[in-house]
């Protein structure tokens, strides 16, 4: 197979890792990485503007979530945000009822790993971990956080958090979030949701989810890299995890990245320019790739939730039977297409996804050929076209060279 030609545009499919930084969220940081370049903390003129730059677009990126600007705290992405709520929830609640009863945090099999490992730090501090199966399509079924919630009271362990993603990163599946956070506040218990893949990409508003916490991270919607936050419903807080100066009232030390923050609410506010509009014409062009792949390539199969409606419009998942998953991304980047297998994090272990092996696919002839081809919001037909040529051909092409036996 020869490599793309000059002349064929590489297409970047990966934008479910990370995106380009918009211009104008570029523009809009410029000026605070130059002569805005004061530390909020601070008393004089050059530190006050950027104080006021920094409430300023924390403002204005809480108003788009449907939040207050006081329960928006700045954070280093949904990494931290994530292993920030976990280990908080579970101070917080010693904090309140004490150390004498066992601890308990509830989450999901197809959770990002930032949250899966970071479970793994709660085990570390005496807490306990437990992790809800997911259906074929991705979907945490309520009636299993009900049973999970049952169990807790049975066994007498107090559950301080529950945590389940609202779009998951591999395969799109949407939960249903506002479903799962009322049967944990039926029992009292605070919900958070790892939203990193869904804010920017359809409609978050912390209200209609019904969660007290939730994660998001700039560099999925076109902002800058390190930077996110955690949303705390007002009310409901929870220990800072980095200690220091004071900063974010107290709960997350560090001197602010103004320029990062204000990059950020300008990406969100352009992505939530016609959000709808856009997911329905990505979606519609998504669709139209997975059906011409599906139709011109024998031994792959779609994964993730079929009902369109449930799952992000950007991303395009498939499981190719005997298939090596990292020779395809490698052969589909010599064609001119950056993919992924798996999640970016897992990127160079040859295992399976965990999120694939959740969903069923048991099966090593097939969960190791993983694809996901994350589209961008100006994605055009002729890309799609390209994509429906190539991705078929690479995948013919890693089956002959994958050297599994059929
Ligand atoms: N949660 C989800 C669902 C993600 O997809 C990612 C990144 O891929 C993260 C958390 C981690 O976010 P960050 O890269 O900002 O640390």
């Amino acid at each position: 197979m020869s490599d793309a030609s000059s002349q064929d545009p590489y297409i970047y499919a990966d934008n479910a890792a990370t995106t380009p930084l918009s211009p104008r969220a570029l523009e809009a940081m410029t000026p605070y990485l130059t002569e805005s370049f004061g530390n909020p903390g601070g008393i004089h003129r050059i530190a006050r503007d950027a104080a006021c730059a920094l409430e300023d677009a924390r403002a204005r990126t809480a108003e788009l979530l449907g939040a207050h600007a006081h329960e928006l705290y700045l954070t280093s992405g949904g990494t931290e945000s994530d292993n920030w709520i976990l280990q908080g929830a579970v101070r917080r609640h010693r904090d309140l009822h004490g150390t004498s009863r066992p601890v308990r945090v509830i989450t999901s099999a197809v959770e990002h790993h930032a949250v899966l490992h970071g479970c793994r730090r709660l085990r570390e501090m005496g807490a306990d971990a437990v992790v809800l199966p997911v259906d074929g399509s991705g979907r945490v079924d309520p009636a299993s956080l009900s049973g999970a919630l049952d169990d807790a009271e049975r066994e007498g362990a107090d559950v301080a958090l529950v945590s389940i993603m609202l779009a998951n990163n591999e395969v799109g599946t949407i939960e249903d979030i506002p479903v799962l956070a009322r049967i944990s506040h039926e029992r009292g218990i605070p919900f958070h949701t790892d939203a990193v893949q869904a804010v920017g990409h359809i409609p978050v508003d912390v209200d209609e989810l019904g969660v007290d916490a939730l994660s998001l991270s700039a560099h999925k919607f076109h902002g800058p890299r390190g930077t996110g936050a955690l949303y705390l419903r007002d009310g409901f807080s929870i220990p800072p995890m980095v200690e220091g100066g004071g900063q974010e009232r107290g709960l997350r030390s560090g001197t602010q990245d103004v320029a990062s923050a204000v990059g950020m609410a300008a990406a969100l506010e352009e992505a939530c320019e016609d959000l709808e509009g856009r997911a329905r014409r990505v979606g519609a062009l998504r669709d139209r790739l997975v059906s011409t792949v599906l139709e011109r390539t024998p031994g792959v199969r779609p994964t993730g939730e079929p009902d369109p409606r449930r799952r992000l419009p950007s991303i395009a998942s498939f499981i190719c039977h005997d298939v090596d998953g990292e020779l395809l991304v490698v052969l589909l980047d010599r064609a001119g297409v950056a993919a992924a297998t798996g999640s970016a994090c897992s990127t160079g272990s040859t295992e399976p996804s965990h999120v694939i092996t959740a969903m069923g696919w048991d099966d090593p002839s097939w969960n190791r050929g993983t694809l996901r081809l994350s589209l961008a919001d100006d994605v055009t037909d002729h890309d799609i076209d390209l994509l429906c040529e190539r991705v078929p051909r690479c995948i013919e092409r890693a089956r002959l060279l994958s050297g599994f036996s059929r």
